[in-house]
């Protein structure tokens, strides 16, 4: 048995990125994590987008912050986190896109976005050929986002895990929680499949992702609004060099694209796998085909690209409103939970686990996190 002031489930992006903060604090942590660090997905093949472009507007005080962390990372923690401000582009083919997207509605975007900290454009297909000549002659537009950039998912993870390290914290691998024991409305000891006891000291986080619903609902009695998808990533080839020089979404079709290694391009953007046998998940052939088909569409040389790989493997938690939950279980005085990301959650992480390691050691809820309360979910009819 061993007693540490915080625990810290989930060896992801976050749990390792609060556990950083936490022991940079002079705090005792144990992060556990139920298999390798990074073996979800805050891990595998490519880079993910740092992206403020088109984010949930709830969400930008946080990618504002995170902009200006992610250029000094890789110094403060002490490892390369493999972070690019490329610049992003959304581009746009349609005058007017459902009720949201198209060149009607850009301007208002990059007005919103510019007024909350993300410097954004709106630039015509003259200027989005300076950025991306090998682009469809569809596009009329794009919303140019100079800011945005990627970062490795992997390196990140370890990076912070190392660095949290040595500021003390433990860092248990192959330690899958299966236990929350209370007492009352405070969780004194957290107990993993081992048989292994930890006895808290001051307080939980549960930063399990896909994990963490589960584990909230059995153990604590509360059910989250979550639920897990299994975001598809492909590797290809472009026949030439990649004409996807910075990082590229779309207004109107199910795509996005980055460059990742040595012309190798990664293509993702919302097609997904199905659950596989093991809780991570498996391609679909369908899905794999329609982003490919959507990626040629965007940049023809992309048509007769090589596909290298092809991954559905890594969960993601999803919540009903698109952004996540960040808060206290509700019922416990000392379980925070912080899941629901929604395919989103690791260009704002290095911010995110400021405020969250904040808001463990003073008691008291950031501002820039009361968005993501689940009390947002709760009836206020006649209240
Ligand atoms: C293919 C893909 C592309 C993406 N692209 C982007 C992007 O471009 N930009 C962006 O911002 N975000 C993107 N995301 C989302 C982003 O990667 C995630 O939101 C983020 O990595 C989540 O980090 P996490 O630490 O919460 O979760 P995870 O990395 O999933 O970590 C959770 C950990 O908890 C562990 N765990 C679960 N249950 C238990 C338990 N009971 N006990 C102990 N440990 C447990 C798991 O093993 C896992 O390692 C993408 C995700 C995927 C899969």
């Amino acid at each position: 048995m061993s007693s540490y002031q915080h625990v810290v489930i989930g060896g992801g992006v976050h749990g390792c990125a609060a556990a950083y903060h936490l022991a940079r604090s002079g705090r005792s942590v144990v992060l556990l994590e139920a298999a390798t660090l990074a073996s979800a997905a805050s891990g595998g093949f490519g880079k993910r987008g740092v992206r403020g472009n088109k984010r949930d507007l709830r969400e930008l005080p946080l990618l504002r912050r995170a902009y200006t962390l992610w250029p000094g990372l890789s110094d403060l923690l002490g490892a390369d986190v493999g972070y690019e401000r490329t610049g992003g582009v959304n581009l746009i083919e349609r005058p007017a896109t459902g009720l949201r997207g198209g060149l009607v509605a850009a301007r208002a975007h990059a007005q919103v976005q510019s007024a909350l900290g993300v410097p954004t454009e709106v630039i015509d297909r003259e200027r989005v050929l300076d950025l991306l000549p090998e682009v469809t002659d569809a596009v009329v537009g794009g919303l140019h986002a100079p800011l945005d950039g990627m970062g490795d998912q992997t390196a990140t993870t370890r990076a912070y895990a190392a660095a949290a390290q040595r500021f003390g914290a433990v860092v248990v691998e192959g330690a899958r929680v299966t236990r929350l024991e209370r007492d009352g409305a405070v969780v004194r000891a957290v107990i993993c499949d081992d048989g292994e006891r930890y006895e808290v000291g001051e307080s939980v986080l549960v930063a399990a992702n896909a994990g963490a619903a589960p584990l909230v609902e059995r153990e604590l009695g509360v059910a989250l609004p979550l639920w897990t998808i299994y975001p598809q990533a492909l590797r290809i080839r472009p026949p030439g060099t990649s004409p996807a020089r910075l990082l590229v979404g779309h207004d109107s079709r199910t795509v996005s694209l980055k460059t990742v290694e040595d012309g190798v391009v990664m293509v993702s953007g919302g097609w997904q796998g199905r659950p596989g046998s093991d809780g991570s998940g498996e391609v679909l052939e369908d899905q794999v085909e329609g982003n490919l088909r959507e990626a040629g569409a965007v940049f023809p040389a992309l048509a007769a690209a090589e596909l290298l790989e092809a991954s559905a493997a890594r969960p993601e938690s999803c919540a009903q409103d698109q952004i996540p939950i960040i808060d206290v279980v509700p019922g416990t005085a000392n379980v925070l939970v912080a899941a629901g990301w929604t395919g989103h959650g690791f260009a704002i992480a290095p911010a995110v686990a400021e405020e969250l390691s904040g808001w463990m050691l003073s008691g008291r809820r950031p501002p820039a996190l009361a968005p993501f309360a689940v009390d947002r979910f709760v009836e206020r009819v006649g209240t």
